[in-house]
């Protein structure tokens, strides 16, 4: 079963496009200047299962573009590329928002998804005029996938 902590049907900041974003209940990373909060503790978000979570996408998402946010989607990492290799087969745009370092992704789940966006919030750091992300030691890539998956930085 996945945890969630819920979602939002249309959101402008949380990668290209209008998107829809799903939170993954619980992060255990615990920084000190974190937004989410109040979904980093495991066990008080609703477990579903992987089909669920996908009609659920299927209903809230008009235009197939999805990002997964938390909490910290990795950490529950079977079921995020279990949902994710699902969202592709059905051809979603897919963008996935970790506090990891891109060192520490595994390189199966780039070649389903589109967009990522890697590294903690820190407070120091804030950059009101980054578009996808709040602070300057997080990063934002595009997933281009020829013979070969390459980053492009964005
Ligand atoms: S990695 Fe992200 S979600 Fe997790 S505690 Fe840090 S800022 Fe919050």
């Amino acid at each position: 079963m996945l945890e969630i902590a819920g979602y939002i049907e249309e959101s402008l900041t949380d990668g290209p496009g209008i998107r829809s974003v799903v939170f993954f209940q619980g992060c255990s990373r615990n920084c000190k200047d974190c937004h989410n909060k109040s979904i980093n503790e495991k066990g008080k978000g609703k477990k579903i299962t992987i089909n669920e979570c996908f009609n659920m996408i299927k209903k809230i998402s008009n235009n197939k573009k999805i990002t997964i946010s938390g909490g910290e989607p990795l950490e529950q990492y079977n079921n995020l590329l279990k949902l994710t290799k699902k969202l592709y087969e059905n051809k979603y745009d897919i963008c996935i928002y970790t506090g990891n370092n891109l060192k520490e992704i595994p390189k199966e789940l780039l070649y389903y998804i589109n967009y990522i966006k890697v590294g903690y919030f820190d407070n120091k750091k804030t950059n009101v005029e980054l578009n996808y992300y709040g602070s300057k030691n997080q990063k934002f890539y595009k997933i281009e996938k020829g013979e070969k998956i390459c980053l492009k930085e964005i």
